[in-house]
């Protein structure tokens, strides 16, 4: 395959050198020999020495990933036939895992090709491509997936389009299709999946040792509230481990259904919870007015969202957003506060929290720390990559 030079400026080339991965728009001298997404670039720093190879694709603010550091690999089949491989031996223990058959099995740059996404859902793959670029190089990646697992069905989500529009093309690639809702487990718990539903399949598999520390070891006997619940995963596994009652807020109208369908398939009686639709900001007033607390409140918004009238901004608001969570929080009481924002990194994070303790003139003891699961692979020299962080913070009088 051809190859194209871009020259990395003086300022990015020592970093990409030591492993950082992806290639920024504004790292890059000239753009105007980028063509066509896919193609196979040659990154050289001012001297003209090389720095790595790897494919052209606008994500975010990146345009493309470097693949390899070996100057005479070649990016092709296989090239993706072994990172693909890699990372399936990597996920043996989930594979084997008979309580839980839903995890990632490649996560983008951290297994080795930035902008490839593909999660497990009980024998279903779905596969996620983050730009046009990678996409290219679709057939390569499927052929090996296909020769290298036992699969039912393959799915893909092209995440790329800019307004939306193929997440609501038929995403169905080959082998038998499925029958949604697909029941999957996670540590012996039930989930209802869709994989041919838009973006979001129903569940974000990323939290899943921070849902178990609350089913395990925090919700039993408490009252709990759970902001920008989704369809209520959080919940469903307080509930689980014997919370006296589960309340979960989201603006999203289908949050409701989706939350009783996670309850019920979990045996959970979920007219005994509340679910309501409203703001979060909204319902924080109310539960102040109204004076109601919670012995455990979970606190997981997304980096940024716009609602009619309030903008949230993870970097921005997330302090006033503790702060709130606080108020109606119970001395002794815990807030689990997480944010899968990579603008900021846990020590930031960590002082939007003391911030909140110190305004609201409490104190507060962190009882314990997560960030990405295993199988959420990520690497060191991209530190973007690792963007989970959960904090279980102690309110203390
Ligand atoms: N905590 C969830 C995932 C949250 S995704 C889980 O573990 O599954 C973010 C959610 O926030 C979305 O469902 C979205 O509808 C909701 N949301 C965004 N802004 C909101 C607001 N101002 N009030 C309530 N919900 C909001």
């Amino acid at each position: 395959m051809t190859e194209t030079f871009v020259k990395i400026k003086a300022k990015y080339s020592d970093k990409m050198k030591k492993g950082n991965p992806i290639v920024l728009k504004e790292a890059i001298v000239d753009t105007d020999h980028l063509e066509s997404e896919g193609m196979i670039i040659r990154l050289v720093d001012e001297h003209d020495h090389f720095i790595g190879k790897g494919y052209y694709g606008k994500q975010n603010k990146g345009y493309g990933w470097i693949l390899t550091r070996k100057e005479n690999e070649q990016i092709n089949n296989e090239f993706f036939y072994n990172k693909i491989m890699n990372a399936i031996q990597f996920r043996k223990p989930f594979f084997e895992d008979k309580e839980t058959t839903a995890f990632r099995v490649f996560n983008g740059e951290g297994d080795g090709i930035g902008g490839l996404i593909i999660d497990y859902y009980d024998g279903y793959y779905v596969i996620s491509w983050y730009s046009l670029g990678i996409y290219q190089f679709k057939d390569s990646i499927i052929e090996a997936l296909k020769d290298l697992v036992i699969y039912k069905g393959i799915y893909q989500k092209k995440r790329f389009a800019e307004d939306g529009k193929y997440l609501e093309e038929d995403d169905f690639v080959t082998g038998e299709r499925g029958e949604f809702p697909l029941i999957v487990k996670e540590n012996g718990a039930s989930f209802a999946v869709y994989l041919n539903d838009g973006a979001m399949v129903g569940v974000f598999l990323d939290q899943r040792e921070v849902r178990k520390a609350i089913r395990d070891r925090y919700a039993n006997g408490k009252h709990v509230l759970n902001t920008f619940s989704y369809t209520g995963a959080f919940s469903v596994f307080a509930a689980l481990g014997g919370a006296a009652k589960t309340t979960s807020v989201d603006l999203a109208n289908r949050s409701r259904s989706k939350t009783i369908e996670q309850f019920s398939i979990n045996g959970i009686d979920y007219e005994a919870q509340d679910i309501i639709v409203e703001d979060v900001f909204h319902y924080f007033k109310y539960a102040v007015k109204k004076q109601l607390t919670f012995d455990l409140v979970i606190l997981d918004p997304p980096s940024f969202a716009r609602s009619k009238k309030v903008t949230f901004s993870a970097a921005k608001d997330y302090t006033n957003l503790l702060k709130q969570a606080i108020s109606i929080t119970e001395d002794d009481g815990v807030i689990v506060a997480s944010t899968n924002s990579a603008s900021f990194d846990m020590k930031k994070f960590k002082g939007f929290i003391d911030k909140a303790f110190h305004d609201s003139g409490g104190k507060y003891k962190i009882l314990e720390e997560h960030t990405l699961p295993a199988d959420f692979k990520t690497i060191k020299e991209y530190e973007e990559g690792n963007y989970l962080k959960v904090v279980f913070v102690k309110k203390i009088k």
